[in-house]
């Protein structure tokens, strides 16, 4: 067995193949992209039939060796990363997961029901959670997150991922999404092939929901849709619109909440996109 750890955290952005290279005669591996990052979503390669493990977590490798790894938003700065070669010999290396500051947001004034849900939408809340969590287990032998990805739609970032949120004084779960605020009715596309895995008219919380499932545990999350044009199961193509901007479910104006998950880790979509373009 071989441990020792990577520099490779410094490069965020670059095409990091080759940099972290593990290498014996029964197991190696490579990042192709993505960054070891709170939050990041890393691609890598390694050889097909290769077994591989992120914290003891089995990681599905595909036909050809793609494998994806998702480091939550308060990720340790150490993260252990196990491949099984066909000779059955471990190789285990060490990554360093870059550590974040997150921003505070204070949000006050709101109506009380909007920061602490009424007891009687508490078995409804539950329902739909139970929904959510169980399509986020979900680990389909496809990898629609291999390309790079779109913007769902143009607007402004008026919310970024991770902030601490206070409402109404009151500490919250922090924010995992990037909110774009558009006009009501501006179109949402799919940032990348997927299959429609919810296509929800009214959740409590997010209200119009859809959720994309792009395999391997990539699930990703378009909320407060005025209206949505897919339906459950649905293969969509990246740029397909699948609904319409709105102000749906616990929101105060018209945005769209994307969020990007690996299984139950919560990732940054910030990550893995260029600039907003102009026009927003
Ligand atoms: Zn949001």
């Amino acid at each position: 067995m071989t441990r020792s750890t990577t520099p490779i955290a410094m490069l965020p952005g670059l095409l990091l193949c080759l940099l972290l290279t593990l290498w014996t005669p029964s197991a190696q591996a490579q990042i192709l992209n993505g960054d070891l990052v709170q939050g990041g979503l890393v691609i890598g390669r390694t050889l097909p039939g290769t077994r591989a493990f992120l914290d003891d977590r089995a990681v599905s490798v595909s036909a050809s060796g793609v494998f994806v790894l998702g480091f939550g938003r308060d990720h340790p700065p150490t993260a252990r990363l196990k491949l099984i070669g066909e000779t059955g010999e471990p190789v285990e290396r060490v990554l360093e997961i870059r550590q974040r500051s997150y921003q505070t947001q204070r949000i006050d004034g709101l109506p009380p029901k909007m920061v602490t849900p009424p007891a009687d939408v508490l078995a409804r809340i539950r329902r739909e959670n139970a929904e959510i969590a169980r399509i986020r287990t979900l680990d389909t032998p496809v990898t629609y997150f291999e390309d790079s990805w779109l913007w769902p739609t143009i607007g402004t970032i008026t919310g970024v991922f991770g902030s601490q949120r206070i409402l109404n004084g009151q500490p919250r779960r922090p924010h995992f999404g990037i909110d774009i605020a558009a006009p009501r009715g501006t179109s949402v596309i799919a940032p990348r092939d997927g299959i429609v895995r919810m296509a929800a008219d009214d959740l409590y919380f997010t209200g119009g929901t859809v959720m994309l499932d792009h395999g391997h545990g990539i699930v990703s999350v378009y909320s407060h849709l005025e209206r949505i044009d897919v339906r459950i199961g649905d293969k969509v193509e990246a740029a397909q619109i699948i609904g319409a901007v709105g102000s749906t479910g616990r929101s105060t104006g018209p945005h769209l909440d994307w969020r990007i998950n690996w299984f139950d880790q919560r990732l940054d979509p910030a990550l893995l996109m260029t600039g907003m373009p102009a026009g927003g």
